[in-house]
């Protein structure tokens, strides 16, 4: 039988908050032809609104401590605020989304990490995230009700406690479940640079392509580096997984003809 294409767009909390880009870039996923999902950061708008608060972000080496009082912030504006507004403007161009966090209809599980070493020092990150599970098969019923999921970077224990989870985890664990129960999914992270460069400062210097290997020579050699280390591991975890194809480029150009695409050692 073939299988039913699915697109997992994720797109990054600076493209999200600019509303110009964030309206063309909807355009343009709308218009991918087939089964899709959106997935969403935030993190800039929740800094934003905990200072409003009078709540501080605290940050270790550019990740967030989400504590009670910053876990509370980040349901608001992801699940609230950012994931509402992401639907309410599908839905004005005609595309029936629907929102949904980790817990909405127990899509994805997570459990909380535990204090990790960084940089020599015990880190507790608080109310974070890993994934432990997310159901392909009760994501797909959405899909075959002719609804978008929109993702929010959110997820449960099951136990009534809500997690701060990475989008870009998120993203690939959703493609990954999705492979899973036999979609060919191509899984696109859309970011406001044209793809990965090989030189930070030329948005022409595109790579292509990046291996499994290529990208062990390019984090040695300090080409890759900070949030698109992550990134790629997630990819390359993804296509390890299953996922048929993963892209990472401009959310200027989500048509699958740009940017640089992921794939396993040749
Ligand atoms: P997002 O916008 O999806 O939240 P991140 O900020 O986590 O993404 O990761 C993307 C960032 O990674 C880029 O904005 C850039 O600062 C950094 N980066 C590091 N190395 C590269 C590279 N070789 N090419 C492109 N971006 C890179």
């Amino acid at each position: 039988m073939l299988k039913q294409k699915l697109t997992i767009v994720k797109v990054g909390g600076a493209v999200v908050e600019d509303e110009a880009q964030l309206q063309q870039l909807l355009r343009d996923f709308t218009a991918i032809e087939g089964a899709k999902i959106l997935v969403h950061g935030g993190g800039r708008r929740a800094t934003q609104v905990a200072t409003r608060l009078g709540i501080e972000s605290k940050m270790v080496e550019g990740r967030r401590i989400t504590d009670a009082a910053m876990l509370e912030v980040v349901t608001m504006v992801y699940g609230g605020l950012v994931n509402k507004h992401v639907v309410a403007c599908l839905q004005a161009i005609g595309a029936d989304a629907i929102g949904l966090t980790g817990a909405d209809a127990d899509v994805i599980r997570s459990v909380k990490r535990p204090p990790v070493v960084v940089g020599g020092q015990e880190t507790d990150f608080g109310f974070v995230g890993d994934v432990k599970a997310a159901r392909g098969e009760k994501i797909g019923r959405f899909i075959d009700a002719g609804l978008i999921p929109v993702i929010a970077p959110l997820t449960h224990d099951g136990q009534g406690t809500m997690l701060n989870t990475n989008a870009d985890t998120m993203a690939s664990e959703t493609a990954k479940a999705m492979a899973a129960v036999g979609y060919d999914v191509t899984l696109v992270f859309a970011f406001e640079k044209a793809g990965v460069l090989a030189n930070a400062d030329d948005e022409n210097s595109v790579i292509k392509r990046i291996t499994a290997d290529d990208f062990a020579r390019l984090k040695v050699d300090g080409t890759i580096s900070g949030g698109m280390l992550p990134k790629i591991q997630n990819a390359l975890n993804a296509i390890a997984a299953g996922v048929k194809r993963v892209v990472i480029t401009s959310a200027r150009a989500i048509d699958g003809q740009h940017g640089t695409v992921i794939t396993g050692n040749a």
